[in-house]
């Protein structure tokens, strides 16, 4: 069952989820070579529990960490651990607060140091995805139109969209209902309603769209060992059309 949530209900989400925002744009800053994600993840927790927060992913089906931390042919779901940042990575850092019953999501994708021009274009490519998604979280429109248009890009860059993992409906819990994959034939799939809010998150791939999970029972990364980016927003679906809640 899709929850629709009341104006007052998708307040406290945007509240939840300036958290998020809030937490993100200052992490983004402390990403430098030599830094590890167990620091960041330090700093996060930090952030979060300074705002009243609760760090949503500590304890979810066992995770450890307040943050998801995945570098390079990292997808998602990384655990921060000790290994220093180095120049020339990219990192995925995905995080989200519960706050006042409700949940926000959001990830980015950040530079260390200097990057190549390919990992430059993966990650722009990618973030750009994003909002072709988020253009189409309004009344009407169907799930599957959300999908097309993130799949549609990608590939037109040459990139290859994970099918194995996709975004979803939030609220009170991180995963509600619907599944929102990021491909999919338009016109198809759940219709998109005012209340409705999904966590729209693409997670492109340089190489093949194949993925495996790691010994550590957390970590997606792709076969073929290529990069992947991955940005997310939660977003609510309004009268006026999409509302961003993650952002800020
Ligand atoms: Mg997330
Ligand atoms: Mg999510």
């Amino acid at each position: 069952m899709i929850i629709l949530k009341s104006p007052e209900e998708l307040q406290k989400m945007a509240t939840a989820g300036r958290m998020v925002a809030q937490v993100l744009l200052q992490l983004k800053e402390k990403v430098v070579p030599g830094v590890t994600t167990n620091d960041l993840n330090r700093m996060a927790e930090e952030m979060i529990r300074k705002q009243g927060g609760i760090p949503t992913f500590i304890g979810y089906r066992g995770f450890p960490k307040a943050l998801c931390t995945s570098v390079n042919a990292e997808v998602v779901h990384g655990i921060p651990d000790n290994r220093p940042l180095a120049d020339g990575d990219i990192i995925g850092i995905d995080l989200a607060v519960t706050n006042d019953g409700f949940v926000g999501d959001s990830a980015i994708t950040v530079a260390v140091g200097k990057i190549s021009p390919l990992a430059e274009k993966l990650m722009r490519v990618t973030r750009e995805c994003l909002y072709k998604g988020i253009e189409f979280v309004r009344e009407g429109k169907r799930v599957g139109d959300v999908g097309w248009a993130i799949s549609a890009h990608a590939e037109g860059e040459g990139y290859s969209v994970v099918r194995d993992f996709v975004g979803h409906g939030i609220g009170r819990q991180m995963h509600e209902e619907p599944q929102v994959p990021n491909f999919g034939k338009a016109g198809s799939g759940p219709r998109i309603r005012t209340g409705m809010v999904l966590a729209i998150e693409p997670m492109i791939n340089q190489g093949r769209a194949d993925v495996e999970v790691l010994a550590d029972g957390w970590t997606v990364i792709t076969k073929d060992r290529k990069l992947s980016a991955h940005f997310e927003h939660t977003v609510a679906c309004t009268e006026k059309g999409p509302w961003v809640l993650t952002e800020i």
